[in-house]
């Protein structure tokens, strides 16, 4: 298990795999200290994710929360605001390689959608947002 070694493939992977499998997805309002945030239950449990639309791209926001869920193992050695910037830094790098992927753009675009309650997904179905915003988004534990 620790011999593990995180590449971009994989990272992606374990976040399509956490989206699916375990996580809600909701658009709305919340604290101005936040644009997206995450509780979720170690070591598999559910993890409900909530994205402020109006500060975050959805799909930044949503990314940015399955990093702090896939990566809470290996990022452990990490106080929290080393690991926020790490997170940050693997946020921006991902959502390029998505960006640059038409393939990857649809996939994230339709498994978003899908877990998003038919109200928010409307909002955010028909047209890219660009979701390029890198600031601010925290995860948070419970
Ligand atoms: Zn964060």
């Amino acid at each position: 298990m620790s011999d593990r070694r995180w590449t971009f493939d994989s990272i992606e992977a374990a976040c399509r795999r956490a989206l699916i499998d375990r996580a809600t997805l909701r658009v709305t309002r919340l604290p101005m200290t936040h644009s997206a945030e995450c509780s979720w239950a170690e070591p598999a449990g559910r993890a409900n994710i909530r994205v402020d639309a109006h500060e975050v791209g959805v799909r930044t926001g949503t990314i940015h929360e399955l990093l702090h869920v896939v990566l809470s193992e290996a990022l452990s050695g990490f106080d929290d605001y080393l690991s926020e910037e790490i997170i940050c830094a693997l946020e921006v790098r991902l959502n390029m390689r998505i960006s640059l992927s038409k393939r990857r753009v649809e996939w994230w675009r339709r498994a978003i959608n899908k877990k998003l309650p038919k109200r928010d997904a409307r909002l955010i179905g028909k047209r890219s947002s660009g979701g390029s915003s890198t600031n601010g988004a925290r995860g948070r534990r419970s």
